[in-house]
């Protein structure tokens, strides 16, 4: 099982062919190919980035919001289906990413969601120490995430397009978003990691852009996925999540379950409901669909990654012992049997 294909190695095939395509497409194949191929994508590609394959879906809805709703709004009286209509086309192509991939787009496209991955591997290859949120901590940084949508993707850009707030607010949560520096620099344009000294306001941004994207690369070192937890797209996407086809589903009821938690010591994301709860409230909002929790699973069947009624993956007690020689639940990697244990002496 050492070399064979596991959902996590295709997961991780398909994350790699995806950060390319996210940072590097529009170079690659074209920008106006690579803009078709992926239109609004709902995930941090960031539009800052001059070789990426298209953008995130969070700057045309804050620009929106910004220089069509809310400018109409202050011009009062030409407010008009005119500015509502390429609002709603900017929403209607994200729902239709959403409806196919909806939480897929985190655990298997996101360039951030990959890099992080990357960073907590080294962090594993360092050696060093593993942070966990508890169950109470946990429930303390969930809400964060709702707030940063509400206020720096919705309410700041419609209070700069209704003249209450600066310009700069225009797009809030682009202007500290760390996915911006990130995918940036792997193009090798350091402008976006610069601190902006224009005015007040560019800098606090830029300054504050700068802090988070390094908190979050220190944290990623000993913790899983640290910005998920508060990004605004995992809000955006845990809206939909209960009308899409592709979901995590877990069985009514299961007398075993709920002791072993290997799902739970898997989850990057630290949810103990898809250890506790079953059925649907087992799908919490902060799930990114990678499948770890289904792939360490040791009962036949009881969590599975569904699309519609059919099971495109489920848990299994033999591919769980296979699986479990790879990598650990919370990553860390296995240790290598010596050749002694491997190969025990024949008794004399
Ligand atoms: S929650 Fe994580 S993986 Fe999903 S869009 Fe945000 S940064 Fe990317
Ligand atoms: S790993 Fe499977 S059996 Fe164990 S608690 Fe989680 S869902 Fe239940
Ligand atoms: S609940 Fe399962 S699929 Fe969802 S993030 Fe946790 S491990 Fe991944």
């Amino acid at each position: 099982m050492t070399n064979a294909l596991t959902l996590s190695r295709l997961r991780m095939a398909v994350q790699v062919v995806m950060l390319v395509f996210t940072v590097y497409g529009g170079a690659l194949m074209g920008h106006y190919l690579a803009d078709k191929v992926t239109g609004s994508l709902p995930a941090l590609s960031c539009a800052y980035d001059q070789q990426n394959a298209g953008y995130c879906v969070l700057i045309p809805m804050q620009h929106q919001l910004h220089h069509r709703v809310g400018e109409s709004i202050v011009r009062a009286q030409q407010f008009s289906v005119d500015y509502i209509i390429p609002f709603g086309f900017t929403m209607l192509t994200f729902l239709a990413f959403f409806f196919v991939l909806n939480k897929a787009f985190c655990g298997w496209i996101c360039p951030l969601g990959t890099v992080q991955e990357f960073v907590y591997k080294l962090g594993r290859k360092l050696k060093l120490g593993i942070r966990r949120f508890t169950q109470d901590s946990v429930g303390r940084v969930r809400p964060v995430k709702w707030a940063v949508l509400i206020l720096m993707v919705l309410v700041l850009p419609l209070a700069a397009g209704l003249g209450y707030t600066s310009y700069v607010t225009g797009d809030a949560y682009c202007q500290v978003c760390p996915s911006r520096v990130v995918t940036t620099l792997m193009t090798a344009d350091p402008k976006q990691i610069a601190v902006n000294t224009a005015d007040t306001t560019a800098f606090a941004f830029s300054a504050a852009r700068s802090a988070i994207f390094g908190f979050v690369l220190i944290l990623a070192l000993g913790m899983r996925q640290p910005f998920c937890r508060v990004c605004p797209m995992l809000a955006l996407h845990a809206l939909f999540r209960r009308i899409v086809p592709l979901r995590l589903a877990k069985k009514q009821s299961g007398d075993q379950c709920g002791k072993c938690k290997a799902c739970y010591q898997a989850c990057p994301m630290d949810i103990h409901e898809v250890a506790f709860e079953f059925g649907s409230k087992a799908f919490h909002a902060d799930c990114t669909m990678c499948g770890r929790c289904v792939e360490f699973c040791p009962d036949d069947g009881m969590l599975a990654l569904k699309l519609g009624p059919v099971a495109l993956f489920q848990s299994s007690s033999a591919y769980m012992k296979r699986r479990a020689k790879i990598d650990k639940p919370d990553g860390a990697p296995c240790k290598p049997k010596s050749k002694s244990a491997a190969n025990p002496a024949p008794a004399e």
